[in-house]
C-alpha cells in the first residue's frame, strides 16, 4: 500500500520540501519555496518530471506552507494521502538522541534549545507550527542532525574548558550532518554486504557544510563538527578548525566585536574567504585549472584538513575497513578524491583511477580489488532518511 510521508527542512527564507512513498522509497513531489518574507518570493513545485512556478509573495512560513498546499491542489499528489510529515530539526542538544513525534511539549523543547543553534531552530520551530496548523490530522515528527551523534564517548564530545562554565551552558561536541553520516554509513555496510555493526568506517560528508565521522561497528565515536557546525573542516565559506585566541586577537587588534567574528568565521571564510571569490567547488578547480595561486592554496588547505582528520580518525578507530565520499563535493569531485587518497596511499587506501573518473548517480567502490581500505562514493539522501525515520516513529 502506498504510504506518502512529507518531508520538510525549513530555513530562515526557505523551505524545501519532498513527498516519498516510503513503501517503495519513490519520489512522488519535490518542491522549494525561496526568499520567504521578500516582494519576488517563488515557489517551484515537481511532480513526474515536470516543474511547476508560482511567484507570490509570502510573509512568513505560515503563509508560505498556505502556497505549498495550494501547489499540491493544483499540480497533486494529493496531500489527504500523506499519513505523517517529517521535520528536519538541526539541534536537538541533549534533550533528543533519536527522532521524536512532536507535541507541545517537544516544541518547547526545541525553543529551548534556540540559542545553540540560532540560524536554524527558530526556522525550524516556524516551519513546524505552521505545518500542524495547516496538516492537523496526521503525526509530525522532529529528525535532528544531532541524534546520530548521541553516542559519542565522553573524551570525544568534552571540550577541555571549565567543567561548571561547559555544564552551566551545555557546551560540548554535539555534531551535525547525523542524518546524512547514518544513512551513507548503513549503505556502506549494504554494499559491502556485511552487518552494520562489523564495519568500521569514516564517512566523508563533503558538501557546502562538511564534516567527517569515525563509525565503529555501526555507532558513531568522533565526527569534526562540534558545539556549532563551525567547527572541523574547511567549507565553502566557513573557517573549520582555527586557533580559539583568534576570536582575543582579532577583538584587541582589529577591534571586531563577537557578532563580526562569528560573521568572518561563518560568512567570509573557507574556500570563498581564501580566494575572495565563490564557495563552489567547480568554480575553484576552474581557477585552479587556470594557474590562481589563491584558488591553489585553498585547495590545498581543503585536502591538507581533510587528510589530518582521516589520519586522527583512522588512529581512533585502529583502523577502518571503508571510507566514503558523499554530498555534492564528495560524489562529484574526482580530483578532491584522488588528492585525499593519493596521500593516505601508504596507509592502505589504494584507489582505482579509472573507477574514480567515471561519473555516476550510482553508490560505486572506487578502490582497486586489493586494497586494503574500501572507497566509495555514495550519494547521500537526507530525505529519504528522514522519510524512513519518520515512518519508524510512527510505526514503533
Ligand atoms: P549543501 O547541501 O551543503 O548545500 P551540496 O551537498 O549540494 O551542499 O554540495 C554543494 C557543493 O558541491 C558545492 O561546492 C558545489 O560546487 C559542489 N559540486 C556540485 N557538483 C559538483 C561537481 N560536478 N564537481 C565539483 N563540485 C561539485
Amino acid at each position: 500500500m502506498p504510504t506518502p510521508i512529507l518531508v520538510l527542512n525549513c530555513g530562515s527564507s526557505s523551505i524545501k520540501y519532498q513527498v516519498i512513498d516510503v513503501e517503495d522509497e519513490s519520489r512522488l513531489a519535490s518542491g522549494l519555496v525561496q526568499k520567504i518574507g521578500l516582494p519576488d518570493t517563488s515557489l517551484e513545485h515537481t511532480v513526474d518530471g515536470t516543474t511547476n512556478r508560482m511567484d507570490q509573495m509570502v510573509a512568513d512560513h505560515k503563509q508560505a506552507l498556505e502556497l505549498v498546499v495550494r501547489a499540491f491542489e493544483m499540480y497533486g499528489p494529493a496531500l489527504s494521502d500523506v499519513v505523517a510529515v517529517g521535520h528536519r530539526a538541526v539541534h536537538g542538544g541533549q534533550s533528543f538522541r533519536a527522532p521524536v513525534r512532536i507535541d507541545d511539549d517537544v516544541i518547547e523543547k526545541l525553543s529551548e534549545l534556540s540559542p545553540l543553534a540560532p540560524l536554524h531552530n527558530p526556522p525550524a520551530i516556524a516551519g513546524i507550527e505552521a505545518a500542524m496548523s495547516t496538516l492537523p490530522d496526521v503525526p509530525h515528527v522532529a529528525v535532528f542532525d544531532t541524534a546520530f551523534f548521541a553516542t559519542l564517548p565522553a573524551e570525544a564530545y568534552t571540550y577541555a574548558i571549565d567543567a561548571e562554565i561547559a555544564k552551566k551552558y551545555a557546551v560540548r561536541k554535539y555534531g551535525f550532518h547525523g542524518t546524512s553520516h547514518k544513512y551513507v554509513s548503513e549503505r556502506v555496510a549494504e554494499l559491502l554486504e556485511r552487518p552494520y555493526d562489523e564495519v568500521d568506517q569514516i564517512v566523508c560528508h563533503l558538501g557546502n557544510g562538511a564534516s567527517i565521522s569515525a563509525i565503529r561497528g555501526g555507532v558513531a565515536v568522533d565526527t569534526s563538527m562540534g558545539l556549532t557546525p563551525l567547527q572541523g573542516l574547511v567549507m565553502g565559506t566557513r573557517s573549520g578548525d582555527v586557533d580559539p585566541g583568534l576570536h582575543a586577537y582579532l577583538s584587541r587588534e582589529a577591534g571586531m566585536s563577537v557578532g563580526e567574528i562569528d560573521r568572518l568565521l561563518n560568512s567570509r571564510s573557507g574556500i570563498a574567504g581564501l580566494t575572495g571569490g565563490s564557495s563552489d567547488f567547480r568554480d575553484l578547480g576552474t581557477r585552479v585549472e587556470a594557474g590562481d595561486s589563491a584558488a591553489k592554496l585553498a585547495y590545498d588547505v581543503y585536502i591538507h584538513r581533510l587528510v589530518s582528520y582521516i589520519g586522527s580518525y583512522l588512529a581512533i578507530l585502529g583502523g577502518i575497513d571503508a571510507i566514503t565520499f558523499t554530498a555534492g563535493v564528495g560524489e562529484n569531485d574526482d580530483a578532491v578524491r584522488e588528492s585525499v587518497c593519493d596521500r593516505l596511499a601508504p596507509l592502505g587506501f589504494l584507489l582505482d583511477d579509472e573507477a574514480n573518473r567515471i561519473r555516476s548517480k550510482e553508490p560505486r567502490r572506487i578502490s582497486q580489488p586489493d586494497s586494503p581500505v574500501q572507497i566509495l562514493v555514495v550519494p547521500t539522501n537526507e530525505e529519504l532518511a528522514m522519510a524512513r525515520e519518520t515512518l519508524k516513529v510512527i510505526s514503533a
